[in-house]
C-alpha cells in the first residue's frame, strides 16, 4: 500500500486511522454481521452511530441547546436554495461576495427574492476580504449571508461582519472544524462535509431553533424545509448513512487529538510553513493579501503557465497529488485540511525548494 500526499480541495484527505477502522468495520459492524452500508437507518445500531455522532459534534463546537444539527442531502450547494425558502419572509437579504461560492449562493437567493449584494471584493479578483465593520444593511434583510473561507481563493474572514442585529448565516465549508467557532453568533452555519469532514454527500446544517418553523416561502418543497428534518432527528427519510458514520469517527478522531483549539494551532503551524516560505520564495508567491489568508486552502502562481504545469507534474511524480488550482483562476493550490499531517506540508515545501533551485 503506498498513500500520497492528498492535496485536493475536496472531496478530500481523511486521516489514516478513519479509514483503517472503516476497513475494519467492513464486513461486520461490531457483531451485526453487516457493514453499516446495508444496515437499516431505522436499526438501533445505526441510531446509536447517529447519536453519538451528534453528541460528539455539539460537544467539539460547544453548540448551544437552541441550535439544532441537521444531516442533510444535496451538499452546499442545495443549502444556498434552502436558506432563501426557510428565512426569506420579507423577500430580502445582504449578500456579502467574496468568491465563487458566496457568488452562488447570492445569485440563487435572486430566485426568491430581492437578494442585494452588499460588498464584494471581485474587483481584485477575490484577492481579500473587504472591510465589512459598516456596511449598508438593509433594514428589512432576513439575513446577511456569508463565504466564511473561499475554497477557491484561498481567504478567510478573521471578524464576523457587523450585520447590525441581523441574522448572519454562514458556509463553513471549508474551514469546518479547523479552528473553535462560536456558533451563537449565527442563525444558520452550515458546510458540506467533504472538504475538512467526511465523504461527499452531505451537509451538516447548524439552524437555531427559532428560525426553523413551518413559515416557509409558499411552494417549498418538504424535503427543503429545516422542519420536517429536525422534527425527524434527520432521517425523515433514508440519510446518508455511511457518511454519518464516517463523519462521526472523525468527530471522535478530533476530540482524541485534543479538540478544535489543539486543531487551530495544529493548522497554524501547518499553514505557517508554507506560506514563510511563499513570501521569501523567489520563484513562487501566494496570491492573497496576507492579512486575509486561509489556513485551509492556500493557492500560488510562478508567474508563468507553463512553470505551474510543470510543477504540477512533477509534484504528482513526487507524491504530492492535486496541487493544480481551481479550473477558474489556475496556478496552484494547496489545501492543508485537519487531515493533512504537518509532515506533508514539509513535504511540499522541501519540494518547491527543490524546484526552485532547479529553475531558476
Ligand atoms: C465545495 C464548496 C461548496 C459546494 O459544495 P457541494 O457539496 O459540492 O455542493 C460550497 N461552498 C463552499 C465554501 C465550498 O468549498
Amino acid at each position: 500500500m503506498s498513500r500520497v500526499y492528498n492535496f485536493s480541495a475536496g472531496p478530500a484527505v481523511l486521516p489514516e486511522e478513519v479509514l483503517k477502522e472503516a476497513a475494519e468495520e467492513m464486513m461486520d459492524y461490531r457483531g451485526t454481521g453487516m457493514s453499516v452500508m446495508e444496515m437499516s437507518h431505522r436499526s438501533s445500531a445505526f441510531q446509536q452511530i447517529i447519536d453519538e455522532a451528534e453528541a460528539d459534534l455539539r460537544d467539539l463546537l460547544q453548540i448551544p441547546e437552541n441550535y439544532k444539527v441537521l444531516f442533510l442531502q444535496g451538499g452546499a450547494s442545495l443549502q444556498f436554495a434552502m436558506i432563501p425558502m426557510n428565512l426569506m419572509k420579507n423577500r430580502v437579504a445582504d449578500y456579502i461576495v467574496t468568491g465563487q461560492w458566496a457568488k452562488k449562493a447570492w445569485q440563487e437567493g435572486q430566485k426568491y427574492g430581492k437578494a442585494n449584494k452588499i460588498a464584494s471584493s471581485e474587483d481584485k479578483t477575490f484577492s481579500y476580504i473587504p472591510d465589512c465593520s459598516d456596511l449598508p444593511i438593509s433594514e428589512d434583510a432576513d439575513y446577511v449571508y456569508i463565504c466564511e473561507n473561499n475554497t477557491i481563493y484561498g481567504t478567510k474572514y478573521k471578524t464576523l461582519p457587523n450585520t447590525k442585529g441581523k441574522i448572519l448565516v454562514s458556509d463553513v465549508s471549508s474551514c469546518f472544524l479547523s479552528e473553535p467557532m462560536d456558533v451563537s453568533k449565527y442563525g444558520i452555519v452550515y458546510g458540506g462535509v467533504q472538504k475538512n469532514i467526511g465523504p461527499a454527500g452531505m451537509v451538516i446544517s447548524i439552524v437555531r431553533d427559532d428560525l426553523i418553523t413551518d413559515d416557509v416561502l409558499e411552494g417549498t418543497p418538504t424535503m427543503m424545509k429545516f422542519k420536517t428534518h429536525a422534527d425527524a432527528g434527520s432521517m425523515y427519510n433514508t440519510p446518508n448513512c455511511y457518511c454519518i458514520y464516517i463523519c462521526g469517527k472523525v468527530f471522535k478522531w478530533l476530540k482524541k487529538m485534543g479538540g478544535l483549539q489543539a486543531m487551530k494551532e495544529r493548522n497554524e503551524r501547518k499553514a505557517k510553513i508554507l506560506y514563510d516560505y511563499l513570501d521569501q520564495s523567489n520563484l513562487f508567491r501566494g496570491t492573497v493579501e496576507p492579512a486575509s489568508r486561509s489556513l485551509m486552502n492556500v493557492p500560488f502562481v510562478t508567474g508563468s503557465k507553463e512553470m505551474d504545469a510543470k510543477f504540477v507534474e512533477e509534484a504528482k511524480e513526487a507524491g504530492l497529488e492535486n496541487l493544480k488550482g481551481h479550473r477558474t483562476v489556475g496556478g496552484m493550490r494547496a489545501s492543508i485540511y485537519n487531515a493533512m499531517p504537518v509532515e506533508g506540508v514539509e513535504a511540499l515545501v522541501a519540494f518547491m525548494k527543490k524546484f526552485e533551485e532547479e529553475n531558476s
